[in-house]
């Protein structure tokens, strides 16, 4: 298929001939571990490595024998979807010791291995980064020992290491995800949203310990991602006094037609003297002052359980190739790095400043300085706090600032999952900052019919998890209607608009095509003109092809993916997926893409079709989109009242400057304030699509994994960064989501 229009790199300039790779996983599990191992099989493979397996991480590197087996392409086959890692890990005390060490380097000598992914949290990456050091030294005591000669001490004399990082905690430093967290998050909302439904019918109190033995992540992020009473810490242990807060926060929400409390503990909760805090005492403490039905759940393994999230699978397919590539460019001389993600971008930095620095978070806490760990964890989460704050708690009346501005929210375009978490977020936000907020209904249609109310803080109560627009949205344009919705802006004197929506919007695309022989599915996804959802859905799913409009196909394409797909049938793994985004070529429609692979696979594979329609802009909201509706729209809500003030001259705002009207959205690393005039001359208007699409390059890489032959930009992929302290963690999860 054509390529994006960028500056590319074949790979057979960067060849992995003569080189043997071996990954492993190690520590504890984490969803998505498996993405990353079949994306260095195939990536190795792909560019002329051996690539091996080490089974039950260091144990089995120890070990040697059949725990250190050459994988083959299809041994990674149906392997996307599964949790857990199907290579097994393990704790093991013998690598801490020199001598398990030295077995370990004696068995990869053997076999020729001087390259090791290591998929594991950041006692497994120390342990590898330990072992690149020792390395020469151990070679020479192999040599000493008659175990091999000085030849291939010599050939194999320098190991070159690259870490992933496997963590469902999001503890480690210089990454704003780990592969896992996502999915873990996934298993606590699932089950915060179950429970929310039994505590509202019972008026309840729900006590909710997730895991996190030294990092609050999973339990600050999912009490941002459902609205949660109270959340505890290790990072930021309450103030002495808290017990009695707490009870007043809690009665007060529930007089304010709350029926139910959420509490969330992180399960290394501990207060201002170290002291943990269990859910124990928290749920007697609500018993004994307040009397409230208070019930405890602590959610154990189930978070680490269950199959990884697209977003996981995305993230985990992307480190594992860039890990095969900074193998392939490590010298000597490079330090050990890790594949880390840094806004929607992968990144190489040294492995053991960021071990370092994870270190540092925990002495900070063991030392009492509450507030340099919180720094030390990055500025998303200390932001992701700052929010928390911000929106779990209104501040009484008499508190609160007079702004005197009014500003209304309204959803426009196709709704989208997260979009009512935005209007919470904008609404509160608003609130505390001293506006008066108003909503309309029905987007501009609404607007200019005048369906605009005033909406207070209790309004949005609970709509972080809500599914669809609550507002109402409409696809109406305000163009026809302008003279009607200024005098509705005037009737109620608003000052500044937050506009959520936009050109087609829509979050999840699932389809599972496993356990079935010698099909085809050919899946048609939503997004108009725009393939994004095709393509990162076919990264996540694994999928052989995707056709979208922004790279044109013809009839040799789709001959060669035929072609493709009857070689694939000749393998084990007998399966294949077809994504086509709904506008991708006018012509060649998902009917006939359909019956053209079945013509042309008779005898060999059959087809089915599915068109996923409307199911996608519904369900719940993913935690993810709860959280990046949350604080994108926090933030815009703050932006919004820095400019009016700023515009703000004898009694009236003055909007005439190109910044008063701006798109707020992530770019590489950082969220940006776009004026829209600006943007004009980026977007496609005719596809409603902007003229560059960043995940194009995300493209090469679905096709690398389904064995196609391609070339990838390589151009801005990961070379080696430094740590700089407190880097900002500009938002977590940006990627591909
Ligand atoms: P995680 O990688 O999830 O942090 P652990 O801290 O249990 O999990 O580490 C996993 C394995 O990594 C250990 O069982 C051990 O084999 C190895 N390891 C951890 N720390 C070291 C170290 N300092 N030196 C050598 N090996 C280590």
């Amino acid at each position: 298929m054509a390529q994006p229009d960028c500056k590319k790199i074949f790979f057979e300039n960067l060849s992995g001939a003569g080189k043997a790779i071996a990954v492993l996983t190690s520590g504890g599990d984490a969803q998505g571990m498996n993405a990353a191992v079949r994306a260095v099989v195939r990536m190795g493979i792909y560019v002329g490595a051996k690539v091996y397996f080490i089974r039950e991480g260091y144990q089995g590197m120890v070990d040697g024998g059949d725990n250190i087996k050459e994988a083959s392409w299809e041994s990674v086959s149906s392997m996307l979807q599964v949790g857990g890692t199907v290579i097994g890990s393990a704790r093991c005390k013998e690598f801490r010791t020199h001598e398990g060490r030295l077995k370990a380097a004696h068995n990869l000598v053997q076999r020729g291995i001087t390259n090791l992914c290591v998929i594991g949290g950041d006692g497994s990456l120390t342990g590898a980064n330990l072992f690149r050091e020792e390395w020469s030294g151990l070679l020479g005591e192999l040599v000493e020992q008659g175990l091999i000669d000085s030849d291939a001490s010599q050939k194999y004399s320098a190991l070159h290491i690259v870490g992933m990082v496997g963590s469902i905690d999001n503890d480690f430093c210089g990454t704003d995800m780990t592969i896992g967290t996502d999915s873990a998050l996934h298993r606590i909302i699932e089950v915060v949203d179950a429970i929310m439904t039994t505590a509202q019918s019972h008026q309840r109190t729900f006590v909710l310990e997730v895991m996190g033995r030294h990092c609050g992540y999973l339990a600050l992020v999912s009490a941002l991602a459902c609205g949660a009473d109270w959340v505890l810490i290790p990072e930021m242990p309450p103030e002495d006094g808290w017990e009695k807060k707490m009870c007043q926060k809690l009665s007060a929400n529930r007089a304010g037609m709350k029926r139910l409390n959420i509490i969330i503990v992180a399960e290394g909760a501990i207060d201002r003297n170290n002291k943990p805090i269990t859910t124990d005492y928290v749920k007697n403490l609500v018993v004994k002052c307040l009397g409230f039905d208070t019930r405890v759940t602590i959610l154990g393994h189930v978070q680490r359980g269950g199959t990884p999230s697209a977003f996981d699978r995305i993230l985990a397919s992307r480190m594992g190739v860039e890990a095969v590539l900074a193998l392939l460019e490590t010298t000597a001389n490079t330090p050990a790095c890790v594949v880390s993600l840094c806004g929607n971008q992968s990144v190489r930095l040294p492995l053991m400043e960021c071990v370092q620095m994870t270190q540092e978070v925990q002495k900070a806490m063991d030392e009492k300085k509450f507030e340099d760990a919180v720094k030390l964890r990055g500025r998303s989460f200390e932001n992701n706090l700052k929010t928390y704050k911000l929106l779990a708690h209104r501040k009484p009346e008499s508190e609160l600032p007079s702004s005197n501005f009014n500003v209304a929210v309204l959803n426009v375009g196709a709704p989208a999952a997260g979009m009512n978490a935005a209007v919470r977020s904008a609404v509160r936000v608003g609130i505390s900052e001293g506006h008066k907020m108003f909503a309309v209904n029905d987007g501009f249609e609404g607007f200019y019919k005048g369906q605009i109310k005033e909406i207070k803080w209790a309004d949005v109560g609970g709509w972080t998890g809500q599914g669809g627009s609550l507002l109402g949205t409409k696809r109406t344009l305000p163009a026809k209607h302008v003279d009607k919705i200024a005098e509705q802006m005037r009737k109620h004197n608003i000052n500044a608009l937050l506009i959520i929506g936009g050109f087609e919007t829509c979050d999840r695309i699932k389809q599972s095509a496993s356990g079935t022989k010698r099909r085809v599915f050919i899946i048609e996804t939503m997004g108009g003109y725009c393939g994004y959802l095709a393509s990162v859905g076919g990264l996540a799913a694994g999928a052989d092809a995707a056709y979208i409009y922004e790279e044109p196909f013809d009839i040799r394409d789709l001959q060669a993916n035929v072609e493709h797909l009857t070689e694939k049938m000749k393998t084990s793994i007998q399966r294949g997926l077809v994504l086509r985004n709904e506008n991708s070529n006018e012509n060649y429609t998902t009917d006939f893409i359909y019956q053209l692979y079945t013509e042309e696979g008779k005898g060999v594979f059959d087809c089915r079709k599915n068109v996923l329609g409307h199911m996608q802009q519904g369900g719940a909201p993913s935690p993810f989109d709860r959280n990046f509706g949350t604080k994108i729209s926090a933030k815009a809500m703050q932006w919004i009242s820095k400019k009016l003030v700023e515009t703000f001259r004898q009694g009236r705002v003055f909007a005439n400057t190109e910044d008063s009207c701006c798109l707020l959205g992530m770019r590489r690393r950082a969220l940006v304030f776009q004026p829209v005039v600006q943007l004009k001359e980026e977007t496609d208007f005719v596809h409603r699509i902007p003229q560059e699409q960043w995940w194009l390059k995300l493209r090469p890489l679905m096709k690398i994994l389904a064995k196609y032959k391609t070339s990838y930009d390589v151009s801005d992929s990961g070379q080696l960064e430094h740590v700089v302290r407190n880097r900002s963690k500009e938002s977590d999860a940006s990627a591909a989501m």
